[in-house]
């Protein structure tokens, strides 16, 4: 492709679909971090941190041909060294390449890790869809239990939940095993290749590549047609039938709904027995949620996608591996969770201050850093802004931040190593010496 100038309005904007996380959001973003970790950790897993750029083919290779995010969204570049890499587009390839790049099928099985961070995406960039996004994930490797399946969808909707996600809906299908897939995509091939000429370019393609894909399409045309086709769940083997039944009666035992979706693909290759995704109800226009009649008939509810994942035990393989590792895992879209959300956490580093510091005079100016590392030792939050001189200008910035105490550090508190302690609410004031604040105020 041709080499694109860019212009001076573009030049001090962040790149298309890539955004800024400033203020509030920062903390939205950290809060549900924290959240999601503290969950992890309790279930055992543990972080890991993947580099941003991967060679190119553990996305190809493994993720597969045929799918939107390495035909068409793949962030690609050469490196001057010559090397073809790539942005990671998903987490599940660059975490299995990982496991296997430091032996861990060596360590006691299976290895459950967790991660956070930017995804890339060449896609049209719309509200809730950017080209650079952040997931969180879990992958457990090195087992085919169903419990890991439940397991993992379990932990995915406490996340959401925890988050502050009000409404969470999940949709679960299996397409079972290599030998129940190869039985089900003859007969998905057979029944498609009888509506060919309803079909537009792109499904026809799809049907060469990647048949499976075909019942995710948004064509309206065909909505019919794919409600109509074969369902994967018919052609389950014995053995898939089990595992499936499995994860069902495990998510009935945990009280968790469900709905059988059995055009539910999920795209990517690499899936096997288990493919799940999260929805919440939205009123925003994303493309890829759905439409439903909401009960009123008033409005249209829409249901947006929050977070997926599903099972991969032939990843490795593809990824050019000797040995299978089977493995479940999910991917949560944080953007989206964020601005969903009614309740988001605060993250711990952000904590509500308790006092609201001011100074009065060149004494107190100085020996205002003394006193606030006191108080952070003594783990009291304080806020001030020492870069102003007038009682009128802070008092206003304290009575504004809603801080239930003021201190008031004038000339003669500095001069006498005490302070004053104002109660905002009824304005009454004590002082108190330095030595004895930071107990005076953890009593209040
Ligand atoms: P996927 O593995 O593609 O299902 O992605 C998992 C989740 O990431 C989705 O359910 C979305 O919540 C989120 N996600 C995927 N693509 C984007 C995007 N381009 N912008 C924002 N969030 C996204």
């Amino acid at each position: 492709m041709s080499e694109k100038k860019t212009n001076k309005e573009e030049l001090l904007q962040t790149p298309k679909g890539m955004r800024d996380i400033i203020g509030e959001d920062y903390y939205n973003f950290q809060g549900f971090f924290e959240k999601a970790q503290e969950i992890s950790e309790y279930y055992g897993f543990k972080p890991i941190q993947t580099p941003i750029l991967e060679h190119e083919e553990i996305f190809t290779k493994g993720v597969g041909g045929g799918t939107d995010i390495v035909d068409k969204e793949i962030y690609s570049l050469k490196t001057k060294g010559g090397d073809k890499l790539a942005m990671r587009p998903e987490g599940t390839a660059p975490v299995m390449r990982a496991y296997i790049e430091h032996g861990m099928q060596n360590k006691p099985q299976p290895v459950k890790l967790y991660y956070y961070g930017p995804t890339f995406r060449h896609d049209k960039p719309q509200k809730g869809r950017y080209r650079e996004f952040y997931q969180f994930g879990l992958e457990v490797l090195g087992s085919p239990k169903s419990i890991m399946d439940a397991m993992v969808i379990h932990m995915g909707i406490l996340m959401l939940k925890e988050a502050g996600i009000e409404k969470v809906s999940l949709k679960i299908n299996s397409i079972g095993d290599a030998e129940s897939r190869k039985d089900y995509l003859k007969e998905l091939v057979n029944y498609y290749k009888k509506h060919l000429s309803k079909m537009n370019a792109t499904d026809r393609q799809r049907l060469k590549e990647n048949p499976l894909r075909i019942l995710d399409s948004k064509d309206p045309n065909l909505a019919q047609i794919n409600a109509e086709a074969p369902q994967s769940v018919s052609y389950l083997n014995s053995a898939s039938k089990k595992h499936f039944k499995e994860v069902m009666e495990n998510l009935n035992e945990l009280g968790v709904d469900y709905e059988l979706d059995h055009t539910l693909v999920r795209g990517l290759d690499y899936y096997t027995h288990t493919v799940f995704e999260f929805f919440t109800e939205t009123e925003s226009s994303v493309d890829d949620i759905e439409s439903k009649d909401g009960e009123e008939v008033v409005a249209v509810t829409k249901k947006l996608a929050l977070g997926g994942g599903g099972r991969y035990d032939y990843l490795s393989k593809s990824m050019g591996h000797k040995k299978e590792v089977p493995g479940v895992g999910l991917g949560l879209g944080v953007d989206r969770i964020v601005e969903a959300s009614k309740n988001i956490p605060r993250p711990r580093v952000n904590k509500k201050a308790k006092v609201y510091f001011i100074q009065l005079g060149t004494e107190a100016k100085m020996k205002s850093l003394k006193v606030i590392e006191i108080l952070r030792q003594n783990k009291i939050p304080v806020r001030q802004s020492l870069s102003k001189d007038s009682l009128g200008s802070q008092l206003a910035i304290a009575e504004k931040s809603g801080i239930p105490v003021t201190l008031i550090f004038g000339q003669k508190e500095a001069l006498e190593n005490s302070i004053i302690v104002r109660d905002m609410s009824n304005r009454s004031q004590t002082t108190v010496d330095i030595d004895k604040l930071a107990k005076y105020l953890k009593n209040l």
